[in-house]
């Protein structure tokens, strides 16, 4: 079996807000592991603490409390105080190349500043690797005399990807890549990152509100609401033996393309009210006020995660 490259314990990230003891609890203890080569996809609603736990577990926020741990080795601190050697080691894609990118830059300068400050080529060499970079994300060599203003959102977000290429990562997070994308560009940007994933072995925390992406190309997904991960199986076993309400209730609402998978949709469960503040995160179980089962032990305690299979966990009364 696979070596974990990530490892999460207990993680916690919260905000305060005014000056009250009030915290947004963006993520409010979560556990899981992403194991070499692997894609995970965590996935949720928009206020479900999935992009926060990306920043966390790339340092950009200082976790409240809990462990990460990248090849086993503890990188629970910010990222100005990661070794500089572990930190070429994990990149993160942003949703919006647009803002991600320094416009005012040529390409070129873009991919040459992480070789140079990583040393991941001597100066003689820097130009073809430059090259190969582009290559690799399947854009001409020539752009890299262009601006990245003068290009689409679909090439921006490649020459975004062979930026976080540039320091031979093992991990790459994803953070909605294709989100702020045409619906037009978002296959080539999505088959880009699967071929190189399938290409150089990478292990992808693939962050997505986009359900149905993650069936053809994770190995696993996550589902998280409110700052904790509700379910989490094998890709198959999550679509075909959904256990959690939220999870049902998020399967049962994407389109499917075949018979075989209107099979095995459960049956449309009317998504109820919205996504609670994760100001105010509900007693006992969080999902209490959409979910259809709810009932009395549901508002009274929170349900722990459970082992349903193996591989395959989830948080709910109801399961066993
Ligand atoms: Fe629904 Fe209760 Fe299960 Fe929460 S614990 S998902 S409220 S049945």
């Amino acid at each position: 079996m696979a070596q974990n490259i990530l490892t999460v314990r207990g993680l916690k990230k919260y905000f305060p807000v005014g000056k009250k003891g009030l915290y947004v609890r963006a993520i409010d203890g979560i556990d899981f592991e992403l194991k070499k080569g692997e894609v995970l996809g965590l996935v949720g609603e928009s206020g479900s603490g999935k992009s926060t736990t990306a920043y966390t577990v790339m340092g950009i926020h200082s976790p409240t409390a809990g462990s990460i741990y990248f090849n086993q080795r503890d990188i629970s601190m910010p990222s100005s105080k990661r070794p500089l050697e572990l930190k070429k080691d994990m990149q993160i894609v942003f949703q919006d190349p647009g803002t991600s990118l320094n416009i005012k830059r040529e390409i070129g300068k873009i991919l040459e500043l992480p070789l140079k400050v990583h040393n991941m080529a001597p100066k003689a060499q820097i130009r073809d690797r430059i090259i190969e970079l582009l290559e690799m994300v399947d854009l001409p060599a020539d752009y890299m005399y262009k601006y990245p203003s003068t290009l689409g959102g679909g090439e921006r977000q490649l020459v975004a990807i062979a930026r976080a290429l540039a320091t031979d990562p093992s991990l790459l997070v994803l953070d909605e890549p294709t989100s702020a994308l045409d619906v037009s560009v978002q296959a080539k940007i999505i088959n880009t990152l699967m071929r190189l994933q399938s290409n150089f072995g990478f292990s992808y925390l693939f962050i997505t509100h986009d359900l149905s992406l993650m069936r053809n190309i994770s190995h696993r997904i996550a589902i998280m609401y409110l700052g904790k991960i509700m379910e989490i199986a094998p890709t198959v076993e999550f679509f075909q033996s959904p256990v959690h309400p939220y999870t049902q209730m998020l399967i049962s609402s994407i389109p499917v393309v075949s018979k075989e998978e209107e099979k095995l949709k459960p049956k449309r469960i009317k998504p109820q009210g919205e996504i609670p503040s994760p100001v105010n995160i509900p007693e006992g179980c969080r999902f209490n006020t959409r979910c259809p089962h709810a009932f009395e032990d549901c508002y009274r305690d929170e349900p722990e995660m459970k082992e349903i299979s193996p591989e395959h966990f989830a948080r709910c009364h109801l399961c066993s």
